[in-house]
């Protein structure tokens, strides 16, 4: 009836309200913490191959601990950003960090490639290729050190400005991959008209790997293509060791995940790479 319409009315609009509160505060806040107050910071977790076993690189994902909300997820956060310039300035806080970084640990004589996470508006940023390139020069670091793993693949694709982005990024020697392969729409032409090298399998395809024949002929078939493509394929959350057999045995790459590491803090990933140099090699 009408009166209880109304009730759901008012309650659903209190709680997008009350989400709508939420979203404009962690904004708000998000902008005072990227201008200096301590709280983000990357954390890495390492890609090992599937051959030998070595660790091949490091993927630098962003954590924001809040002092009064706790830890707040990147899929929490990131969304809201997307729609303003706090993008820009994310991407460049991440880059920044993830430079420094790598700078650090060059100097210890641990030369492991970290790649960032970078969207579709970052790409579309003229000149991005190339101010990416200088940071990279003004740290003493090759740029093949940095790594660009890109999100939001179909809105690349209709976007000139954010394909040339790519295509300049690849040009002044960055390794890109194609991140949340097996996502969306998975339109198989972009594949022909993106500068990839590596192309992540997302965990939603490979989590069902070692359960399901349908998702095992699936991935196999993926893998064949992409490396008669002359991609290097890395699958992206391998939680177990069953998993981790099954796609060396179907060819894969590289994999990353829980199995071998959560994201680590830097000093935390130092340990780790110690202990799983001396256990594996
Ligand atoms: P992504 O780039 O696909 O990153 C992989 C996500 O899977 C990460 O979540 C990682 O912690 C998680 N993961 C890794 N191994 C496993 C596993 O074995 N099992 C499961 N269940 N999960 C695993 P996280 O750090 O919460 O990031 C989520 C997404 O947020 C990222 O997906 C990326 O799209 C975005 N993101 C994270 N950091 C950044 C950043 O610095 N910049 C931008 N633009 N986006 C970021
Ligand atoms: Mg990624
Ligand atoms: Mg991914
Ligand atoms: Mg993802």
């Amino acid at each position: 009836d009408a009166i209880s319409r109304k009730k759901r009315v008012m309650a659903y609009d209190a709680a997008s309200d009350a989400g709508k509160k939420q979203d404009f505060r962690l904004l708000n806040d998000f902008y005072t913490y990227l201008h200096g107050k301590p709280g983000l910071y990357l954390v890495f977790q390492p890609k090992v191959g599937l051959q030998d076993g070595r660790v091949t690189g490091l993927e630098a994902l962003i954590r924001w601990r809040h002092p009064e909300l706790g830890n707040i997820a990147p899929d929490r956060f990131i969304p809201l950003l997307a729609k303003t310039t706090l993008m820009a300035a994310l991407t460049d806080w991440v880059i920044d960090a993830a430079l420094g970084q790598i700078e650090i640990w060059s100097g210890k004589g641990i030369q492991l490639p970290v790649s960032v996470n970078v969207s579709v508006s970052d790409l579309s940023r003229p000149g991005f290729a190339d101010s990416l390139a200088e940071k990279t020069r003004a740290h003493g670091l090759l740029p093949g050190l940095l790594g660009i793993e890109c999100l939001e693949t179909e809105r690349v694709l209709e976007s000139a400005d954010a394909l040339h982005g790519l295509e300049m990024l690849k040009l002044r020697g960055f390794t890109i991959s194609l991140d949340d392969f097996g996502t969306g729409y998975s339109n198989i032409s972009y594949l022909r008209k993106m500068p990839m090298d590596i192309i992540k399998l997302d965990r939603s395809i490979i989590k069902t790997l070692t359960t399901d024949k349908a998702s095992q002929t699936i991935v196999s078939h993926v893998i064949s293509m992409l490396k008669a493509l002359d991609y290097t394929v890395l699958a992206e959350g391998v939680e177990d060791e069953a998993t981790f057999a099954s796609l060396r045995e179907l060819g894969c790459d590289e994999v990353q995940g829980y199995y071998h590491s959560q994201p680590l803090t830097a000093e935390h990933l130092e340990t780790w790479l110690e202990n799983y140099r001396t256990t594996n090699i």
